[in-house]
């Protein structure tokens, strides 16, 4: 047994069949397609008033602007305060950081460790990028509580991160590469870390990153709250939470056995040879409002920067890869981000985790390898409930994707081409090429929408 627990003084006593907020724990959870398995699951936290925190977390949320809980965080919540192991289930987007990073704050309010003994929430995130997003998320939400975070990454010099842990933080957020690095030089105690989040565990399995996050894990005490966060819920992810959770509650927001792409996306795939998506690719970037940003997928780096390269003068293009040195990639984020360059040409591996604000667009230039990749890729718009647009070119060499993305179109009420079913129902292979479905919303009983027994690949 464990006694992390916390005591929510002002919380309400809610049962799943009590209302809450007026409306039943029970709709709210159908409404928001919740679904939960382990016993004795405590009802959702419809708003921030009755989830009962302390008030400087309160003011904190209040000033960011946020009306309610997304659903993540409203089930997540009261299931992390009892101090229970969670895995939750949540695309990208749905506000999964706050989902652990509240319930971090109050945990470490509780606990009172002196931080020079080491940290007390340490987070596991897949990239630099990531983690510096979750690090400032931590800084602005914990500050009137006065919580002290640092962010461990590779590609920086260990210096500046040596130091913070030598003065002592509450949090510390890391990839599991650096934090090995500085576990092996004897730098950092984890002794003292009873809160343990692996945060886009799914994305961390995919880079590699299972041997170093076994290898971290057993550095943390058994006595600990384990918290897993995920976009998808694949065997790989599956495993690792049996191996490091103790009897988790899992919290699933919307259906994740099957790969779903985000609705809130109008997507577009348009069939074209090689030699016709440059200039239809200038062609859309023409049409969108001057300053929308914009993110291009190519499969190679060398693509990735003739892309940037010719795209720079009329558009504002740049390009993040592996290839670039860390502070290149800074630069063209913050550029990025600023709108100074509001094109960004990237690949899968540059572009995984990247969390900004307002990307308008997604441009599939070259179809990845797999139709999970197209669903994150495509999932960088329209977050936060914001709506999003994506263009895919697709190509004869892509054929053996086409029945499922055939499936993920129709789950998300978009428009099939019928090239692609063609090629769906061809087993691949297209005789011509033409372009289709530009300019075209999301339409509904339209002809290219038609059953899902046509959509089978032989
Ligand atoms: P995820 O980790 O699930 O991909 P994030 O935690 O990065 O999602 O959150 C996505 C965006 O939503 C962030 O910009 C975050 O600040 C914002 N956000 C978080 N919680 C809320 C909320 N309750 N209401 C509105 N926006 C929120
Ligand atoms: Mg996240």
């Amino acid at each position: 047994a464990r006694d992390l627990t916390f005591n929510l003084q002002n919380a309400p006593r809610t049962s799943a069949k009590e209302p809450v907020n007026s409306m039943s724990a029970d709709a709210y959870s159908r409404l928001h397609e919740i679904t939960v398995s382990g016993g004795d699951v405590p009802a959702p936290f419809t708003s921030f008033e009755v989830a009962g925190f302390p008030s400087e977390i309160l003011r904190e949320v209040h000033n960011a602007g946020f009306p309610s809980p997304t659903p993540i965080q409203a089930q997540s919540w009261p299931i992390t305060l009892q101090g229970r192991d969670i895995v939750a289930v949540a695309k990208t987007g749905s506000g999964k950081t706050l989902g652990y990073l509240i319930p971090g704050f109050i945990h470490l309010k509780n606990c009172r460790n002196d931080p020079r003994m080491g940290p007390t929430v340490l987070v596991l995130a897949p990239t630099r990028e990531l983690a510096t997003q979750i690090q400032d998320e931590a800084v602005k939400f914990g500050r009137s509580s006065r919580i002290s975070c640092t962010c461990l990454y590779g590609g920086a010099p260990k210096g500046p991160q040596l130091r913070d842990l030598d003065r002592g933080v509450d949090i510390v957020v890391a990839t599991p590469g650096r934090l090995n690095d500085i576990l092996e030089m004897r730098r950092i105690s984890l002794h003292q870390v009873s809160y343990l989040v692996l945060d886009e565990a799914d994305r961390m399995l995919d880079m590699g990153f299972e041997p170093q996050i076994r290898k971290i894990v057993k550095e943390v005490p058994a006595r600990r709250q384990t918290l897993m966060f995920t976009a998808t819920w694949p065997k790989e992810v599956r495993k690792i939470a049996a191996d490091l959770l103790v009897k988790p509650v899992q919290v699933n927001i919307g259906n994740v056995d099957e790969l779903v792409a985000n609705k809130s996306i109008t997507q577009h795939v348009e069939c074209l040879a090689p030699m016709e998506k440059h200039r239809r690719l200038e062609q859309i970037l023409r049409s969108q409002e001057p300053g929308s940003k914009i993110l291009i997928f190519c499969s190679t780096k060398k693509m990735c920067d003739q892309l940037a390269r010719n795209l720079s003068r009329p558009f504002g293009a740049a390009a993040i890869h592996g290839d670039k040195s860390q502070s290149e990639r800074d630069q063209v984020l913050s550029h990025f981000r600023t709108g100074r360059s509001p094109i960004l040409v990237a690949t899968d591996v540059a572009a995984r985790g990247l969390d900004i604000k307002d990307i308008r667009v997604v441009i599939n230039y070259d179809f990845p390898t797999g139709v999970e990749d197209y669903v994150h890729r495509i999932g960088r718009t329209g977050r936060a409930g914001a709506s999003g647009v994506s263009y895919t070119f697709f190509g004869e060499q892509d054929a053996k994707y086409a029945s499922e993305l055939i499936k993920i179109l129709e789950g998300a009420n978009q428009l099939v081409p019928p090239e692609i079913r063609d090629m769906a129902s061809r087993g691949g292979g297209m005789n011509r090429f033409r372009r289709w479905g530009s300019g075209q919303g999301r339409g509904r009983g339209d002809s290219g929408y038609g059953g899902r027994d046509s959509a089978r690949g032989g």
